[in-house]
């Protein structure tokens, strides 16, 4: 039995949608820049950007570049993997005068990992501006945070908790900071961070600038934008347009719990085929499931929020190197994190709402690649799924025996 929930004319609405344009809702006045050359950015800057491999601007980076860069507050939305977190690396390339050691640009993410990841990839786009990075995260050293901070540099990419500390021992000065940008910001927005964000903006200076990015942008979040920013220039994306065509989805029909887990076993080999993440909804199903695949020979490794901050670190770069192929997570894990070689997602759990769930089958199909989500299915579970799929206009099938060959 079919699932899908398929609204008449989306494929010929798609085929149309060749053109961009027709995939976001733009302010007014904006239009798309094709080349990194014709943006004005600095000589150095666009040597790193080069350098790092990238040659051309995706959909959003041509749209969202150039009004970052000229200051403006910007809200920008694009589907999963198509270069947000890239773009507010090279704009924060871009914006900061690295002859001033003060910190000018303060970048805010939910999850330590993901703050890390933007640090390094600004430290390598900036390379030849000389320009210093600190990640200042909860679970590492104070005093190393406030030794680097009192140093000086140029760029702030952390956790809230840690800079709002940071901030309130005054190792980290806010006066010369001149743009402020919140990745995942519907996460930020919400009610886990939203106090913190506030605690955090009080301290900066009243002529910031703003930049909201997400995949997600539900509209609840879009309605307080108001308060602190000031005519941003919106670049958004119709729900219907959120999932990647590269990224097939499938659920396979489990019945009950104690199913799942010979399931996952069958999928093993498929597992391995590049890299996967599986996703639980709690950190003890997270540990129990390791436990099990480690009873049964199969080889995984884990990570969670209550696990010290070097041996997340050390998972991470383990699975980065390939070193580890299978990765059994939380949602931790479900925003913002890019490797490359993640081919596969399964919801060994269903997510609990439905923006978790663009998240993580976004962990694969990176910048165009293929990826492929699976889906574990209890009955009772069909209804979350069916709301899911009418809800971005989407398509979840059953899971073809051939699964290893669409990886
Ligand atoms: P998002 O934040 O939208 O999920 P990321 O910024 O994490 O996307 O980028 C996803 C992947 O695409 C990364 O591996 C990044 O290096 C790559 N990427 C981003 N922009 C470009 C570009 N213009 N050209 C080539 N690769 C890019
Ligand atoms: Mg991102």
């Amino acid at each position: 039995m079919a699932t899908s929930v398929v609204p008449a004319g989306r494929s010929a609405r798609r085929a149309a949608a060749e053109d961009e344009k027709l995939v976001f809702e733009t302010t007014e006045g904006i239009e798309p820049v094709a080349s990194f050359d014709e943006m004005g950015l600095k000589e150095d800057v666009l040597r790193g950007i080069y350098n790092y491999g990238f040659e051309k601007p995706s959909a959003i980076q041509q749209r969202a570049l150039m009004p970052i860069i000229k200051g403006r507050d910007v809200i920008a939305q694009a589907q999963s993997g198509t270069g947000k977190t890239s773009m507010i690396a090279l704009t924060a390339c871009q914006l900061v005068d690295t002859a001033n050691r003060e910190v000018q640009a303060l970048i805010l993410s939910p999850t330590r990992e993901l703050a890390e990841q933007t640090e390094k990839v600004i430290t390598a786009i900036g390379e030849n501006i000389n320009i210093q990075v600190h990640a200042c995260i909860g679970g590492k050293s104070v005093g190393e945070d406030i030794r680097k901070l009192e140093y000086g540099v140029h760029v702030v990419s952390g956790t809230p908790g840690r800079v709002c500390d940071m901030i309130k021992r005054r190792s980290l000065r806010t006066r010369a900071i001149r743009v402020l940008v919140l990745d995942e910001s519907d996460e930020m927005l919400s009610r886990g961070f939203k106090d913190q964000i506030y605690d955090v903006y009080r301290y900066l200076p009243p002529e910031l600038q703003v930049v909201l990015i997400s995949a997600t942008l539900p509209n609840e979040i879009l309605e307080i934008t108001s308060k602190f920013m000031t005519d941003p220039v919106k670049i958004l994306v119709k729900r219907d347009e959120l999932t990647l065509e590269g990224i097939k989805q499938f659920f396979v029909a489990v019945e009950k719990e104690e199913w799942k887990f010979e399931t996952l076993t069958d999928l093993y080999d498929t597992l391995t085929i590049t890299q996967a993440v599986i996703f639980c909804n709690t950190k003890r199903k997270v540990d129990w499931l390791t436990a099990k695949m480690v009873e049964f020979n199969f080889t995984v490794s884990a990570m969670h929020g209550d696990m010290p901050q070097r041996e997340r670190d050390a998972i991470m770069s383990n699975f980065r190197l390939g070193e580890t192929r299978v990765l059994i997570t939380t949602d931790v894990w479900a925003r913002g994190l890019d490797v490359q070689q993640v081919s596969l997602v399964i919801n060994y759990d269903l997510p609990n709402n439905r923006e978790l769930y663009i998240h993580r089958i976004g962990r694969s199909g990176r910048f165009g690649r293929k990826g492929v989500a699976i889906n574990f299915v209890k009955s009772d579970d069909i209804r979350i799924l069916r709301d899911i799929e009418q809800y971005y206009s989407t398509q979840i099938d059953e899971m073809p025996m051939n699964i290893g060959d669409l990886i």
